[in-house]
């Protein structure tokens, strides 16, 4: 398609866009007057409307039947959680028994390591990417540290080459076949939180594997963003948060998969609470813990139901959609941001202002450097009501989330982000 840089052509993008109505679907903070143009869903999505109702729902048996809301509500308490399942496993590409929701992510890595990260004197090497996102970092060097060994010897990173801003499959797995019988656990961010970058994550779970190692993937922001065949590539384990892309709310709660082989076993190590147990005969306060024959074996507490009704809100907008068809309109969307910056970096005429970092295998999110621009840049666009954000050194994340952006808005981003270019 030949783009142009003009607020006609951006509204005949958007006039043929199927998804365009469910814009409506959220809420827009509002900056002087004006909806804002929202760049940040890969760090907080914005509130669905039905949300609210779900979450009202939930507030309202709370009220009506106290304790006779777990089994009474007309959305029983006690297995709330079933209901997230199914959409969320269509979402991640796996059968709906290998997913559940439970805890926070980091909280969720911690307790899929108990199964999952299990060293030997032998073998007891993690590979991940370096420069993970930090929560992780710290996640698996405390992992480490648990099981007696040094995080220096013990965390093989994946550098990016000298002068790249992406990391190399083959470096990857270069790295897989060299640490060879080292190796305990491969864990990446599936889709780098700076650069934006989407790993192979089938042919790096393949070599993985291979390797004689476990594989799993943080999938924060992957869940909602791209195409995931979680049980087809044969991973052994993920999680998510549901914040970003999925549009649950602040900090809210977990996926968790795990690969259906682990599923029914009493012998893999875990850490386990009763709603992990059998709900046939969970009532029953038997001593013997007996595992959900799923994923839910590794839930530890009672659902938090009122953190899962705006998920579950969030799902049903999932599920109407689809994920091949948010993924069309992104591919488009993001298509058009890139060619509007590059455009109006010509218009400027100051040699190359914008440098995207982030490869051809992405997902929605444009990490670029800012050449010779800075944070009253940022401001500049804040001011203006466009919520971006800012990454030091001098690195701008744009992530047109395609559920509720418009082409439109990325034509007045372009005119915004100019006008704030030559006027600092
Ligand atoms: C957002 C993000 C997290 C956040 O973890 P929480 O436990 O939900 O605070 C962790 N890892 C990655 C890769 C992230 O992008």
């Amino acid at each position: 398609m030949q783009f142009k840089n003009t607020r006609e052509f951006a509204r005949s993008l958007d006039a043929q866009d199927k998804l365009i109505s469910y814009k409506e679907e959220f809420i827009f903070p509002v900056i002087n007057g004006k909806k804002v143009i929202y760049f940040t869903g890969n760090s907080l999505g914005l509130q669905p409307k039905r949300a609210q109702k779900y979450v009202n729902e939930i507030m309202n048996d709370w009220a009506g039947l106290a304790v006779e809301g777990h089994f009474k509500a007309e959305k029983p308490w006690w297995d709330y959680h079933e209901r997230l399942t199914r959409p969320l496993a269509k979402v991640v590409g796996a059968l709906p028994e290998e997913v559940t929701v439970m805890n926070t992510l980091t909280v969720n890595l911690h307790f899929l390591m108990v199964s999952f990260y299990r060293p030997t004197k032998r073998r007891f090497k993690i590979i991940c990417e370096e420069k993970a996102f930090p929560s992780d970092q710290y996640m698996l060097a405390s992992q480490v540290r648990f099981h007696g060994f040094d995080p220096k010897e013990a965390i093989v990173e994946i550098k990016k080459r000298e002068g790249e801003n992406f990391w190399r499959t083959e470096d990857v797995l270069k790295t897989i076949e060299s640490t060879g019988d080292e190796l305990a656990l491969v864990l990446i961010g599936g889709v780098n939180y700076y650069n934006g970058q989407v790993f192979d994550m089938e042919t790096i779970t393949k070599a993985g594997k291979k390797a004689g190692a476990f594989v799993g993937w943080d999938l924060a922001h992957a869940a909602g963003n791209i195409t995931l065949q979680l049980h087809d590539w044969d991973v052994d384990f993920a999680a998510w948060c549901s914040y970003k892309y999925m549009n649950s709310g602040p900090g809210n709660v977990s996926g968790i998969f795990v690969n259906k082989k682990y599923h029914g076993k009493k012998d893999i190590p875990r850490f386990e609470g009763w709603w992990g147990t059998k709900k046939e005969t969970r009532f029953l306060m038997e001593p013997e813990f007996e595992p959900m024959p799923n994923a839910e074996a590794w839930q530890v507490s009672n659902a938090p139901v009122i953190s899962f009704a705006p998920y579950l809100a969030s799902l049903t907008l999932f599920d109407e959609v689809g994920m091949e068809a948010l993924i069309a309109k992104r591919d488009l969307l993001t298509s058009y941001l890139e060619f509007v910056l590059k455009t109006i970096d010509d218009e400027i005429g100051i040699n190359d202002v914008f440098e995207i970092i982030t490869p051809p295998e992405r997902g929605c999110q444009l990490s670029v450097f800012l050449h010779g621009q800075g944070k009253p840049l940022f401001d500049y666009l804040m001011e203006n009501g466009v919520i971006t954000d800012w990454r030091e050194p001098n690195v701008i994340r744009l992530a047109p989330a395609p559920f509720y952006t418009s082409f439109e808005e990325m034509y007045e981003f372009g005119q915004i982000l100019k006008k704030g270019i030559l006027e600092n």
